[in-house]
């Protein structure tokens, strides 16, 4: 059996705002005198971190808050980004995508757009370059913020499409249509960024659907609701739309009721491209490695269906195909091993 705490692993979908150590999150708080300073560890613990189901997802958007504040100035925007890609390397992630909503990471301390992406560069490449892991980044537009910071999103990630991989549409799609998104996405597209959006987390199939048609996503960030229709799923074996599968966040946001009912594994023998991801790990307390395991005990993957996973997330990566499959060659041989 697999030990799944030191394989070489492949993350699609992890944020940068979800990725923040508690550790590092009390020194800023402390540092910065912001309320949470008079917390214990305990209570900071409770209130940054979300480890049992919640009431809804926007109680756990709530949670991010904290979070948000600790983007405070450009030297913390370097650190931060650089503890999450030296966090995931720990966990013998080797091939890491990053996201990021520029509008919510700068928001609180209305940082310049632009530096900010410079001093996340910079924490990116250092940690990158020590940890030997490869890192691709993402912009994510957050629907709550509206078609016009998405637009200025866009053209955000048009002017650092060379440092970017691709683009994300995140947030409550409840309340917010894809749809409405299109001029947004359509512009980053013509630049010649690949999108994956946050759809079907919480919402039914017809929400993925929209995606696919309006939007023109090649991923589709949680997607659960694939796994309740079955000709959806058919769709996305077809076009080959790769799903970034979530568990735990899944379980925790109450996007799916319990690890028995959620549809992965049944997704991905049914030949759905699926990749097992983690979400936010600061959030949720997690790692990666945890994900898989929670794959396995919960909801029965096999070794061979991790490794399948994992083939997926690789060949679904927004990073330069040359760029994967040097890093394949190079650490992913257990994948390889396994699949015929
Ligand atoms: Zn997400």
């Amino acid at each position: 059996m697999l030990d799944v705490g030191s394989i070489a692993k492949v993350e699609l979908h992890r944020h940068l705002e979800g990725s923040l150590r508690l550790a590092t999150v009390a020194e800023i708080v402390r540092s910065l005198h912001l309320p949470e300073a008079a917390l214990s560890a305990e209570q900071l613990a409770q209130r940054a971190q979300v480890l049992e189901p919640m009431e809804s997802l926007e109680a756990v958007l709530a949670a991010f808050d904290v979070f948000q504040r600790c983007f405070a100035s450009l030297e913390l925007v370097e650190r931060l980004a650089y503890e999450a890609v030296q966090d995931a390397a720990r966990d013998h992630v080797r091939l890491l995508e990053l996201r990021f909503s520029p509008d919510f990471m700068t928001r609180t301390a209305r940082l310049n757009w632009d530096k900010a992406m410079a001093a996340l560069v910079r924490g990116v490449r250092r940690a990158a370059a020590e940890f030997d892991v490869a890192v691709g980044l993402i912009a994510i537009a957050s629907r709550g913020y509206g078609l016009q910071s998405a637009m200025q999103t866009a053209e955000f990630a048009v002017h650092w499409r060379h440092e970017l991989v691709g683009f994300d549409l995140a947030d409550n799609e409840v309340r917010y249509a894809s749809a409405e998104f299109a001029p947004a996405v359509e512009r980053v597209r013509a630049a010649g960024l690949p999108v994956t959006v946050h759809s079907g987390e919480s919402t039914g199939p017809e929400h993925v659907r929209d995606t696919l048609d309006a939007l023109h996503a090649v991923r589709i960030g949680h997607g659960v609701a694939v796994g309740r229709d079955p000709q959806l799923a058919e769709r996305m074996v077809r076009e080959r739309v790769t799903i970034e599968a979530c568990p735990t966040s899944n379980v925790r946001t109450r996007a799916v009721p319990s690890f028995a009912e959620h549809p992965a594994r049944r997704l991905l023998r049914a030949g759905v491209p699926l990749t097992l991801c983690s979400d936010d790990p600061g959030l949720f307390a997690i790692t990666l490695s945890d994900e898989l395991e929670v794959a396995r005990r919960e909801l029965g993957f096999t070794d061979v269906d991790l490794a399948r996973a994992t083939q997926h997330g690789l060949n679904a990566s927004f990073l330069p195909a040359e760029q994967v499959a040097a890093v394949k060659r190079r650490h992913f041989g257990w994948v390889t091993k396994l699949l015929p």
